[in-house]
């Protein structure tokens, strides 16, 4: 972790750099942005500023404040998950116990919710409460893919910091340091694909894209437009996990708007093995930025945790269908 893995979101860099120099951080933060966005880098990168113990150019990854945070060993930076499932009010209480021990090293106690969506309504309005009236020397980094499911008190009292996806050009520089075997067309080809989010575009590279060849069979089934076959490959995957079926609309919104590109702008399909191509060939325009809309939006629901996989499947095949024929 180092500042330059925060890479574009100049605006946010500005905003935390004054902040370092006058001492002035806020006690809660929401770092909101897509997966893969940097939420954890910007979270670490936050910590390791706000303990730092150095006078100047904080954080400074020299101190030994800073350097036990970027090992992830701070005995006063604590990450609160419930692995994925709700996170309940029990916990928050936990939470709040832990929060009014003084730090062990530091002046300040971090604690990090990676996914603050998944607190419920209860935990919710017991963070509240400890936001409102908590010690002063507790600092909270509440992270989220949507702000919109945290109660609006609770975000009235938090900095919200958002980060915004990178473009091929800024990201290739970090692609290329983590990945200098691979070629500039790869690296473009991932940073395309990944819709902004570094992260994703990482995982990309690793050749864990977690979805195959099935955004092709995919395109190939849109492209036949019959309802039966549309249904037929939707029903087949309703055992999928929900991460799984996440970067597989993922992919498809992807391979969607660069089929838009192509239909719009004419040249090549690149990535997507000629299918963004032959989308392009079989719907109309306003076909495709409606598919596009579903997927984004499915997209949002499967980030959701309460959406089941059939049922995000059902509304996949439902929407194209009416969506194309
Ligand atoms: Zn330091």
């Amino acid at each position: 972790m180092n500042s330059s893995q925060l890479i574009g979101n100049e605006a946010l860099k500005t905003h935390l750099e004054n902040a370092a120099k006058r001492d002035a951080f806020g006690h809660a933060y929401i770092l909101h942005g897509p997966r893969g966005s940097g939420k954890r880098t910007l979270a670490g990168f936050l910590s390791a500023a706000i303990l730092c113990s150095s006078q100047s150019g904080r954080p400074c990854f020299r101190c030994s404040h800073c350097r036990k945070v970027q090992k992830g060993i701070h005995p006063d930076v604590v990450t609160v998950d419930a692995g994925g499932k709700e996170i309940g009010v029990g916990q928050i209480r936990e939470l709040r116990k832990d929060a009014y021990i003084r730090p062990n090293e530091a002046a300040k106690k971090i604690y990090i919710l990676p996914a603050g969506e998944t607190m419920n309504f209860a935990a919710q309005n017991a963070m509240l409460k400890l936001l409102e009236e908590g010690p002063s020397h507790a600092v909270f980094l509440i992270l989220t893919e949507t702000p919109e499911a945290l109660l609006p008190t609770v975000r009235s009292r938090c900095v919200e910091l958002g980060l915004s996806p990178l473009t091929a050009e800024e990201m290739e520089p970090l692609l290329r340091e983590r990945f200098p075997e691979k070629s500039s067309e790869e690296l473009r080809s991932a940073a395309r694909r990944s819709g902004g989010a570094a992260g994703r575009a990482l995982e990309l590279l690793e050749g864990n894209p977690g979805t195959g060849e099935l955004p092709q069979a995919f395109a190939e089934v849109l492209s036949r437009k019959s309802e039966w076959d549309l249904l037929s490959f939707c029903v087949g995957r309703e055992k999928t996990d929900r991460d799984t079926l996440g970067a597989f609309l993922e992919d498809c919104e992807a391979m969607l708007t660069e089929s838009l590109r192509v239909k719009m702008a004419g040249g090549e399909d690149g990535e997507f093995g000629g299918a963004a191509a032959l989308l392009a060939r079989s719907l109309t325009k306003s076909e495709i930025a409606g598919t596009i809309d579903i997927l984004r939006r499915l997209g949002g629901y499967c980030r959701n945790n309460n959406a089941g996989t059939g049922h995000v499947l059902g509304m996949l095949a439902a929407g194209c269908w009416e969506m194309i024929h």
